[in-house]
């Protein structure tokens, strides 16, 4: 039988970055036995192909277009050690560390670079970029919280990135990037979270913080109609280019979710009230 690595491992193209220029080390079950690279690089490898094999067994998606096409993991990028792993078309970039270990040297583990939430995360970007035209600016705040609720569903769990920090003597982790559906599971948070359309909205804040409104309303969603039917639901709404041919408003998502929601009355009826609840209803009017 083929395992993980071999079937969702072959949709990774693994590439090192070097003084010299980057060098391909092939697809990921093959670049993972390279000796070159250190532990936290053969982690981040295997957490992007469990993010592919969630993705694929949960969603059924077909590489990042939905027709098998791979993606690359580009391994000690510069600005990724700096500023943590990013998500371009077709590609996602690791660091040489961990960028949290710059702010935080007590919790934060140096040599974690990709937990598997955060792969989903990049891995949902790079499927948003290859359903978007290239002419268009994509709305960060959008972007961003569809990727986090992507993440959210697909691991099972509402903290993004408590990967990244060391445990304490409890199991819990000793920080997170963000509290997504639940608060304070891990230590604090390094961002904090909009839960309604009028904080995401307010003037000056940050995308990945306005974000939080995307995944309050899965996580409104889900409380309604389930884990895997708010997956069904928010899948459509990537899938759905008539949300994102402009690169993405509050109102055409709230809108992609409405039809999403066009299956059954639950369902319906379970957009409705989370659209009431976080305020995102009135980016209809
Ligand atoms: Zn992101």
């Amino acid at each position: 039988m083929p395992t993980a690595l071999s079937t969702d491992g072959a949709r990774v193209r693994v590439r090192l970055h070097t003084a010299q220029g980057d060098i391909d080390l092939g697809r990921a079950d093959v670049a993972r036995r390279d000796k070159r690279l250190t532990r936290g690089e053969r982690d981040a490898i295997d957490s992007l192909v469990e993010a592919i094999r969630l993705l694929r067994t949960r969603n059924q998606l077909l590489g990042i277009d939905d027709v098998g096409t791979g993606v690359a993991l580009l391994l000690r990028d510069a600005e990724a050690t700096s500023g943590g792993p990013y998500a371009t078309s077709g590609q996602i970039a690791v660091g040489a560390t961990n960028a949290l270990t710059s702010r935080s040297k007590v919790r934060a583990n140096p040599n974690v670079l990709l937990p598997v939430d955060t792969a989903v995360h990049e891995l949902t970007h790079v499927t948003q970029f290859a359903r978007m035209p290239e002419t268009v600016t994509p709305n960060s705040a959008i972007m961003e919280g569809i990727a986090d609720a992507a993440a959210m569903l697909a691991t099972g769990d509402d903290t993004l990135g408590e990967g990244y920090f060391r445990t304490d003597a409890t199991g819990a982790h000793r920080g997170s990037i963000r509290d997504l559906g639940r608060h304070d599971v891990h230590g604090p948070a390094v961002g904090p979270t909009s839960r309604t359309y009028a904080a995401a909205t307010a003037p000056g804040v940050e995308p990945h913080e306005a974000g939080g409104l995307v995944s309050t309303f899965v996580a409104a969603l889900r409380a309604s109609v389930g884990r895997a039917r708010a997956e069904r639901v928010l899948w459509a709404v990537i899938r759905d280019s008539s949300a994102w041919k402009t690169g993405g408003s509050w109102a055409l998502l709230a809108a992609a979710f409405q039809r999403a929601g066009n299956t059954d009355d639950a369902t319906g009826a379970a957009v409705s009230a989370a659209l009431a609840q976080t305020g995102l209803a009135a980016a209809l009017r």
